[in-house]
């Protein structure tokens, strides 16, 4: 008997709010629902973000890996590396030079690195200047497109009018 009570009871809930909310009610809910969904997700991508960089750690250790996680991490390391490469030029365009612990920019006459603490070593000057002198011959040759330039006005020139 209670139990049809609260059958009806809950059928007739059930019945009023559909009457009230049909619309709206739909687009919310499913915003609502979308959000959680996209809330979850967030959980599940820091989660996997987490385990990676739990993993990543392992790996620079020296933890022996399963080849395909190993692959991946070396993955990581490469673009690292070719982060702190930018990251150093930037500086160094800027007169500055990066933490080689945290990758922080720092004045160049830094002794430790004002974010991580680090000591920094001054880079030695030699370094930075021995660019070798381009070759002369790997320039653009100039008198190659000077000549198709003629030729091409040759072509234009209308020799019998
Ligand atoms: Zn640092």
């Amino acid at each position: 008997m209670t139990d049809d009570f609260f059958a009806d009871f809950g059928e007739t809930l059930h019945q009023a709010a559909k009457e009230f909310t049909a619309k709206t009610d739909n687009f919310f809910e499913g915003q609502k629902m979308r959000n959680k969904i996209s809330g979850e997700q967030r959980q599940i991508d820091q989660c996997l973000k987490d385990v990676g960089n739990i993993i990543y750690e392992k790996f620079v250790e020296g933890e022996p890996l399963h080849e395909d996680v190993a692959v991946l991490c070396e993955e990581i390391t490469e673009h690292k590396m070719a982060i702190a490469k930018m990251r150093e030029n930037m500086a160094r365009k800027r007169g500055e030079k990066v933490c080689a612990a945290c990758g922080a920019a720092l004045p160049k006459e830094a002794r430790f690195c004002l974010q991580c603490g680090a000591e920094c070593e001054d880079e030695p000057e030699e370094e930075v200047v021995e660019d070798p002198e381009p070759a002369p011959e790997e320039k653009d040759d100039p008198f190659a497109e000077k000549e198709q330039q003629e030729d091409a006005e040759q072509e234009k020139d209308p020799q019998d009018l």
